[in-house]
């Protein structure tokens, strides 16, 4: 045991005078060299761990059938029909790729990479991790907007890998199969059609930072995320076979699509009805012409061949979403009652009564746990450790509590 006054390091030996900093531990001390090349020995590690985790992993995947895949969608995503095919579709092409036998006639599968194209709230991060969930692959949710491209301020887009590495606790072999979901694709669109002759450092340099990683490619990734530098070791991560899910709103692309479907006359034959119907949801006819016009470049578009659209959510929808999907909001508040050997009985008034305060109030399925909230806050704190052995919530206790909500003040003019 070193004595007090003759500090040291117990990896080095170093003593007191030779070192910066020397953290103690309960039975000895660390100086910050030993930390540093601790840190290098556990890149280094994680690094074999997952080149043998390649060569022999022992990851499964769960391939489905698309039928089988839209059924599972079904269970947890309302509505959204053209998109959950599509993506069924796509998403079991793509790993039919990726399980393929080398063939001898050299016929390549090109990956399928999917851009969703659907207001906010719709449910496009929703069904990326529901299909993660169901193959059993590695799932990660990245935003955009926090890359830039190399030399300006923000994360490098190589990092978006390193989420995906970190939810499969650095499984090199395992990410090498997963799923990554980029949201707000759409705010890193340059500002209209034409190439500017100044560049855009905004969007288009991220733009092109991502095609690379899309194609497929070996990306050095920080195994810590954020910003590279010289020192740091990195993970290899091969891309080719990762699927890129990309989201965005795109708000105002319905005018482009407008443009382009009444030149083209999309429509024409069709009844009045219907022609009104498709004016109120032109997403449906989105391509990657419209999303070029709205700033994608063609070339990030040609790796990103399948392009579907979610629908806005209506009543209906909505309401469905309350009660139907496997852990709807309704089944979670039931099931927290539950716990506290309270039985929830909630009137089916209630439940319209909450969809049209979502629509009213413009906050779309993810007010509706905002407004549950609203009228069951209350509950909540009193009811547990009472003797209250059942809550009956009417729409006039709904709309007594709505009232007293924070949330009733939000509502837009
Ligand atoms: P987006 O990614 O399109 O902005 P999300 O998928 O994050 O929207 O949806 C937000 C929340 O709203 C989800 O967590 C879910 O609870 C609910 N939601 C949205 N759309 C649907 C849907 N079609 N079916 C079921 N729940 C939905």
């Amino acid at each position: 045991m070193a004595k007090s006054n003759h500090l040291h390091c117990s990896f080095c030996g170093r003593s007191r005078d030779e070192v910066k900093i020397l953290i103690a531990g309960q039975e000895g001390h660390i100086c910050e060299n030993c930390v540093e090349h601790a840190q290098e020995i556990i890149v280094q590690e994680l690094n074999n761990k997952a080149e043998n985790n390649s060569a022999n992993s022992g990851f499964k995947l769960n391939v489905r059938k698309p039928a089988e895949i839209k059924k599972f969608l079904d269970e947890y995503v309302i509505g959204q029909d053209d998109a959950k095919k599509v993506l069924s579709v796509a998403v079991y092409n793509h790993f039919k790729r990726v399980t393929q036998k080398q063939q001898q006639d050299d016929v390549e599968i090109e990956k399928s990479n999917i851009i969703m194209v659907g207001e906010t709230g719709t449910g496009k991060t929703l069904l990326a991790k529901t299909i993660a969930r169901l193959l059993n692959v590695p799932f990660a949710i990245v935003d955009a907007t926090v890359f830039t491209e190399a030399g300006y301020v923000g994360e490098d887009v190589e990092s978006m890998l390193t989420r995906l590495l970190q939810n499969c606790n650095y499984d090199v072999a395992a990410a090498e199969r997963g799923i990554v979901y980029v949201d707000e694709l759409d705010k890193i669109a340059r500002k209209g059609d034409n190439p500017s002759i100044t560049r855009d450092v905004s969007g288009e340099g991220v733009q092109q930072g991502l095609l690379k990683m899309l194609e497929g490619t070996e990306v050095l990734v920080p195994p810590q995320g954020g910003r590279k530098h010289p020192e740091q070791k990195m993970i290899k991560v091969d891309t080719k076979n990762i699927l890129f899910i990309c989201g965005g709103a795109f708000d105002g692309i319905d005018k482009v699509i407008a443009r382009r479907v009444n030149t083209n006359a999309i429509g024409f034959s069709v009844n009045k009805e219907e022609q009104e119907m498709q004016r109120k949801n032109l997403l449906q006819f989105v391509n990657a012409q419209d999303l070029k016009s709205f700033g994608l470049i063609p070339e990030l578009l040609g790796r990103l061949p399948v392009v579907t659209h979610l629908n806005p959510l209506d009543q209906e929808t909505l309401r469905s979403i309350l009660t139907e999907p496997k852990n709807s909001l309704i089944k979670q508040y039931t099931r927290l009652f539950e716990l506290e050997g309270i039985e929830l009985i909630i009137d089916t008034e209630v439940l319209d009564f909450m969809v049209s305060k979502a629509l009213e109030y413009k906050l779309g399925a993810r007010g509706l746990r905002s407004i549950c909230e609203g009228i069951l806050t209350d509950a909540m704190f009193e009811l547990p450790g009472s003797d209250v052995k059942q809550l009956h919530v009417t729409k006039a206790y709904a709309e007594q509590m709505f009232g007293k909500s924070k949330l009733s003040a939000l509502k837009v003019a």
